[in-house]
């Protein structure tokens, strides 16, 4: 029986919990597939998906660091309300992206607006939180080289090209 290793397009169910046990997201009827071991998940999550076979279940909690990292106040920061241009409405809470220099979007959200400042966090929304995966392997299978070769699934689970 196929078990879960480098290079197999992998289907997996999940659902994704907080440290206070609050659901967070959930794959529901639109399970992740994926290319194993090129670095699609995160590492830690990975190392737990390895090995298993399809219809195994498995339960495993990230640390934040294994996670989207620990929430940095240094990543909050104080952009002038006049960047935004004054056509834009700006609400607390509203997810916007910012453009890098080297050409990159970052998304950030606004915490709070004054007439002056725009208070932008840009730590990840998962950032300091401690993640437990409840998953389960609902199908393995081989990449093609054309897979592996772009670096994503093709096929009705994925691209379409
Ligand atoms: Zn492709």
């Amino acid at each position: 029986m196929d078990t879960v290793a480098k290079h197999k397009v992998v289907t997996l169910e999940y659902e994704l919990y907080n440290a206070s046990g609050e659901l967070l997201e959930k794959t529901g009827d639109q399970p992740l597939v994926y290319i194993h071991g090129i670095g699609q998940l995160l590492p830690a999550l990975e190392a737990a998906v390895e090995g298993l076979s399809t219809g195994d279940t498995k339960e495993v909690t990230l640390t934040p660091e294994e996670g989207f990292g620990e929430y940095r106040e240094d990543q909050v920061q104080r952009i002038p309300r006049s960047a935004f241009g004054d056509e834009m409405e700006l609400e607390p809470g509203m997810t916007l992206y910012a453009r890098t220099e080297a050409g990159d979007t970052i998304p950030f959200m606004i915490l709070e607006v004054t007439d002056e400042d725009v208070v932008a966090d840009f730590n990840h929304p998962l950032a300091g939180e401690t993640l437990t995966f409840k998953l389960k392997v609902l199908g393995i299978r081989d990449a093609t080289p054309e897979e592996l070769a772009h670096g994503h699934v093709h096929g009705p689970e994925g691209h379409a090209h």
